[in-house]
């Protein structure tokens, strides 16, 4: 079994390759066609097996396959740019992104980020960033006016910028919760609960977690739609 094999878009394909990546891991096998197809999953998996990979190359897949072939319209985001680069004082236009990944740590969601960079190099117009806690707030509005299309946030910064205004979910397609076990026991269950409600109700919903019974067990059932389940 290979990358190409699963279904992948042949610039995340190569960038793959160049990573040094030649067979897909067990988890990445199972979640990666049916996350293309479209379906959620709920997937029980370590650290080490690859997780990362299993659900951000079919994201990335799914948003390079939906970029327009030509220049795009520039952005809210953009204009407002330009407008400030010309010394004229413009309102802040929030930013809407297309995929949300939510980790319990800074580290994870670092970690995330630079993943992401790395398979989706060959991808014209796909950013993505981290908006963390204790990262000071000048720096992420900066980040957030560039409208990324990929947002990998710990969740109480994140509900801090969605309550001001400065993130607008209705055009989300994709959420991801990648611990979220330890996103549970870390307390920040009801966060994630205000987070879920902001997005579409017809978004693509991926839960990682070490196990799935429980509380998290609930929860990941409670915001997945006949979910793939995935043991590892
Ligand atoms: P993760 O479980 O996402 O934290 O990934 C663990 C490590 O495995 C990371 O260093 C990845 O770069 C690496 N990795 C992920 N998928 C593959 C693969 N198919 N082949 C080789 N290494 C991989």
């Amino acid at each position: 079994m290979s990358f190409e094999a699963l279904g992948l878009h042949a610039t995340i394909v190569k960038a793959v390759t160049e990573s040094g990546y030649t067979i897909p891991t067990p988890v990445q096998a199972q979640a990666v066609p049916a996350a293309i197809a479209g379906r959620d999953l709920l997937v029980s998996s370590q650290t080490g097996s690859g997780k990362t990979a299993a659900f951000m190359l079919p994201a990335l897949h799914k948003l390079v396959s939906a970029e327009p072939a030509a220049a795009p319209a520039r952005t809210p985001a953009q204009d407002a740019q330009s407008a400030r680069s010309r010394g004229e004082r413009v309102r802040f236009t929030a930013a809407k992104p297309k995929m949300l990944v939510l980790t319990p740590t800074r580290e994870l969601a670092l970690q995330v980020t630079t993943a992401t960079e790395k398979y989706g190099s060959y991808m014209r117009r796909i950013r993505a960033v981290s908006i963390l806690g204790g990262m000071p707030y000048p720096k992420q509005m900066q980040l957030l006016s560039k409208n990324p299309e990929i947002l990998v946030a710990t969740p109480g910064r994140l509900i801090d910028h969605m309550e001001s205004g400065k993130i607008d979910f209705s055009e989300l397609e994709i959420l991801v919760l990648d611990e979220a076990d330890r996103m549970l026991d870390m307390g920040f269950i009801d966060d994630i609960e205000k987070i879920v409600a902001a997005t579409p109700a017809g978004r693509q919903t991926m839960l990682f977690s070490a196990t799935l019974d429980g509380v998290v067990g609930n929860m990941a059932r409670r915001i997945t739609k006949d979910p793939l389940v995935i043991q590892i």
